[in-house]
């Protein structure tokens, strides 16, 4: 046996985990206990209580996601909400300024837009391809730089590379939504961002069956961040510990799977003369392509496009599709679709989903890891009834 990393599909079974197993356990049971008995010379610091995120189901699963994304540390959270809002309670104040990519998961830019303010916050949202305006946007007390690895729901990869060096020109914080791409296609901590976030609901629990997040990199802001989540409560429940702890453990499996499915579709779709408009980094034709080639180890599960008939054949189409199920979210084993602007973008204002480029007919698809030719059939067979 040399030296050398273990691979990443290695680290998704053994990073992290207690061995021994306790009394014997290949997997690590769950510490359905809330508080766990005090130790000769422990200090108030050392007391274990599930809300602080130090019982062994959080600890194995913070050791194991760090190494995923070959970064210092991880936190576990409720939801990946619960990630973005206490990574911002965490390390900004009152005064403090936020560049945002423009076309953010609809929460995030919900939350930016509507409770900032509340807070003494402000910030701007900028192009991810235009490092010029982010220049632009840039204000004595701006303090951290927030960017989507692919972007939600119209699959953009921004210019990722740039961002850290222009967070790193500036001292400010870097901080990277890595839920569509996963650890298995792009580790942030790799080219330089401070933190990346999940929301493990996603492809890293993988089955559709528990809300949760997860924040990974600096040591030292995860620290803070964790701290904080001691004061909001927003520490996850050992029970759903483990199942993220389960379904973690075939995600490459799962994702290399996505990959191979959703380059198919992406191609079907975009011969289809029913469908104007695909996007999907793994197209030649897509804009982010040569930057997704060279960062990424593949291409993600997430597509979306436009038919030329708009939302009345958006609607045929969902109703012909005999396999995806419709339904909003994504990353689960199950390829799901759905129409952004009825839901994830659907707390925007119509303007503000025309200003980022979501319109009414955009159907987008999570693609699972039923057979591909079976999912490529069942596109083909709804295309030609719409
Ligand atoms: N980030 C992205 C990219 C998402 O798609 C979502 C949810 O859809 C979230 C964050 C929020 O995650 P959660 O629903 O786990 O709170």
């Amino acid at each position: 046996m040399n030296d050398r990393e273990p691979t990443i599909d290695t680290k998704l079974i053994h990073a992290g985990e207690i061995r021994p197993g306790i009394e014997g356990a290949v997997v690590l049971p769950i510490f359905q206990s809330v508080n766990f008995e005090s130790m000769e010379g422990e200090e108030y610091h050392d007391i274990k209580y599930m809300r602080l995120s130090n019982s062994p189901n959080h600890t194995v699963l913070g050791a194991k996601l760090a190494a995923l994304e070959s970064a210092e540390a991880a936190v576990v959270s409720s939801s990946g909400m619960a990630s973005i809002t206490t990574i911002f309670h965490s390390l900004l104040s009152a005064g403090d300024h936020v560049i945002f990519q423009d076309c953010l998961y609809g929460g995030t830019y919900d939350y930016a837009q509507r409770e900032f303010g509340r807070h003494g916050l402000s910030c701007d949202f900028v192009n991810g391809d235009d490092p010029g305006g982010w220049a632009r946007s840039l204000r004595p007390e701006t303090k951290m730089i927030y960017f989507e690895t692919i972007t939600n729901p119209l699959v953009q990869v921004a210019d990722l590379e740039a961002v850290v060096a222009f967070a790193r020109e500036h001292g400010l914080i870097s901080v990277i939504d890595n839920t569509f791409a996963s650890p298995i296609n792009f580790r942030p901590a790799e080219i330089g961002f401070d933190l990346s976030l999940h929301s493990g609901t996603k492809y890293l629990n993988g089955h559709s069956d528990i809300v949760c997040g997860v924040v990974i990199g600096r040591r030292d802001l995860v620290a803070k961040v964790k701290k904080m989540m001691n004061y909001l409560g927003g520490s996850l429940d050992a029970h759903a510990c483990f199942l993220l702890h389960r379904g973690l453990k075939t995600l490459a499996v799962r994702v290399r799977q996505q990959n191979v499915s959703a380059l198919a579709l992406a191609g079907v779709l975009e011969e289809h003369p029913a469908v104007i408009r695909v996007n999907y980094p793994g197209l030649a034709s897509n804009s982010g392509h040569e930057r997704a080639r060279r960062l990424f180890d593949g291409f993600g599960g997430m597509l979306s496009f436009e038919l030329a008939d708009g939302a009345r054949a958006a609607g045929r189409l969902e109703s012909e599709l005999r396999i995806p199920v419709i339904a909003p979210s994504l990353g689960g084993v199950e390829s799901l679709v759905t129409r952004p602007a009825a839901t994830s973008h659907a707390g925007l204002t119509p303007q503000e989903r025309s200003a980022v480029g979501v319109s009414d007919g955009l159907i987008r698809l999570s693609v699972g890891i039923e057979g591909t030719d079976d999912l490529v059939d069942d596109f083909r067979r709804a295309l030609s009834r719409i």
